[in-house]
């Protein structure tokens, strides 16, 4: 079993390394070449050529930063055609629209995994990643042995392309909302002067807490947003491709809308590359 992997970054490294770690014969390629030169340790392949690095692979793995980052990868030259008789896995949250392009893009003899995943730094690393999967049943065992490897649950949810990407999408909307409202009620509770880590205190383990709320309040507690797990520039990109997906399938959902346009203003302000805990100190900053 060979996987390529085009991407190494927060996630895509670990990624790399825990397949390689997992018996897997792993190249990687990386726009930012010294990146990617720490997994030779790991034993896996680093070129500096795309398709070089497909050449051979039996599971083409894109963990890129979103949709112009995979269209730019995909129509670097001989990309597509070095894709053809295998497996293209795309990880990357992309949303909808692109998933759509991605697969038309992509010829009839490869064989399109819709697979964004759930996780973030810490579970990349740890190989404990949730990894939403549709695509073409024949894709499925080889994906299966890779996902094992980087990931502790798969959920396969449709033998073609667009429901693990819209059911991505929907996730991301709890996601970003439960973040948004950690950040206000501890924005709050330290202005009414009291200790927001008590707060913590008051619902650990209760129905109101999560471990969201525990590790990102914490982060906001102690302003402490390096290196980030998930950078709040990606979440401003998913809570973006959540609202739009929302407004297309008619609803106009207020919160997203107002955390998406909270998100946008933290980036403009210089948070993008923090933690989307990061939110917070825009918030209290402002
Ligand atoms: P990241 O650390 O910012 O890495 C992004 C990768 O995309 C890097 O390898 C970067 O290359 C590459 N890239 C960006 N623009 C490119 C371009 N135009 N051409 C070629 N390569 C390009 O992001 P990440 O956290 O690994 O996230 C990757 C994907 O997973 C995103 O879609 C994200 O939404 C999703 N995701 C992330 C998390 C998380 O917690 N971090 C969780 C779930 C899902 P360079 O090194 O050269 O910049």
């Amino acid at each position: 079993m060979r996987v390529t992997f085009l991407g190494t970054g927060i996630m895509g490294l670990p990624m790399a390394r825990n397949a390689a770690g997992g018996g897997i014969e792993v190249r990687a390629w990386n726009r930012t070449p010294e990146k990617a030169e720490p997994l030779r340790q790991n034993g896996v392949e680093v070129l500096a050529d795309p398709v070089e690095a497909i050449d051979d692979a039996d599971v083409v793995v894109t963990m890129l930063t979103d949709a112009g980052a995979v269209r730019a990868v995909v129509e670097t030259s001989g990309v597509l055609d070095a894709l053809r008789g295998r497996i293209w896995a795309q990880m990357s949250t992309i949303g909808i629209a692109a998933t759509e392009e991605m697969v038309r893009r992509a010829a009839a003899e490869v064989a399109y995994v819709d697979a964004p995943v759930l996780g973030t730094r810490q579970p990349a690393e740890a190989g404990e990643l949730t990894i939403l999967a549709a695509g073409p049943p024949e894709a499925k065992e080889r994906c299966g042995e890779l996902f094992d490897a980087v990931g502790s649950r798969t959920h396969w949810l449709a033998d073609e392309p667009g429901p693990a990407t819209r059911m991505k999408l929907a996730l991301n909307t709890w996601v970003v909302e439960l973040v948004e409202a950690l950040a206000e009620t501890l924005a709050l509770a330290e202005r009414l002067e009291v200790d927001p880590a008590q707060l913590l205190e008051v619902i650990r383990g209760g129905a109101m807490d999560s471990g969201y709320a525990q590790t990102k309040g914490k982060a906001m507690i102690e302003r402490s947003f390096e290196p980030p797990s998930f950078p709040l520039r990606l979440a401003a990109k998913d809570a973006a491709l959540a609202l739009e997906a929302a407004e297309q399938a008619g609803l106009s959902p207020p919160m997203l809308a107002a955390v998406r346009e909270q998100f946008e203003r933290a980036v403009a302000a210089g948070y993008g590359d923090g933690d989307l805990a990061a939110t917070f100190a825009a918030l209290v900053e402002r």
